[in-house]
């Protein structure tokens, strides 16, 4: 998917996960050492696809996480933190800039020096149900994650 596709997050929008299980668990989140152990404390056998790029991602036989079971994540107290962003993407606007007209209404985020823009998966059928998204909360889980994940979005 690319950056250009995605639609951006605007002021006021509104996400709530309905559990459905199906889109963001097709998408096979890359995980990290730490995600691994926590995994294997509940399947201590488990061994994620390696690519061959070297990234341990959750995918498997049949296409899809092995950890989704009849629609439900099996290891949702410790699913990964791709999972739990999905299905935003947070980007620095100064890329986005370069290659995007941004709505007026855009939704950014200051953290630090820097600016900060999501995109989104219009995909996911939450988007616009529920409460207004704590961006914040969501770009600092992801800023924690990308120390470790070769390629986060
Ligand atoms: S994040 Fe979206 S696609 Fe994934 S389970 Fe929740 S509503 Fe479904
Ligand atoms: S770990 Fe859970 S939430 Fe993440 S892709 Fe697998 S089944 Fe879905």
């Amino acid at each position: 998917m690319f950056i250009k596709e995605l639609p951006v997050v605007k002021r006021g929008m509104l996400f709530k996960c309905r559990l459905c299980g199906q889109k963001c668990c097709c998408l096979n989140p890359e995980i990290n050492e730490d995600e691994l152990e926590k995994i294997r404390r509940i399947y201590p056998s488990f061994k994620p696809y390696v690519s061959p790029e070297g990234r341990m991602l959750l995918l498997g036989e049949k296409g899809y996480c092995p950890f989704l079971k009849n629609g439900l994540c099996a290891i949702h107290e410790y699913k990964p933190i791709a999972c739990q962003l999905y299905p935003f993407y947070p980007v620095e606007k100064r890329i986005l800039d370069d290659i995007l007209e941004l709505p007026r209404d855009v939704e950014i985020v200051r953290y630090g020096s820097e600016e900060y823009v999501f995109l989104f998966d219009e995909e996911c059928p939450g988007v616009g149900e529920g409460e207004p998204i704590n961006l914040v909360e969501l770009l600092e889980k992801f800023l924690r994650a990308k120390r470790f994940l070769k390629n986060p979005l």
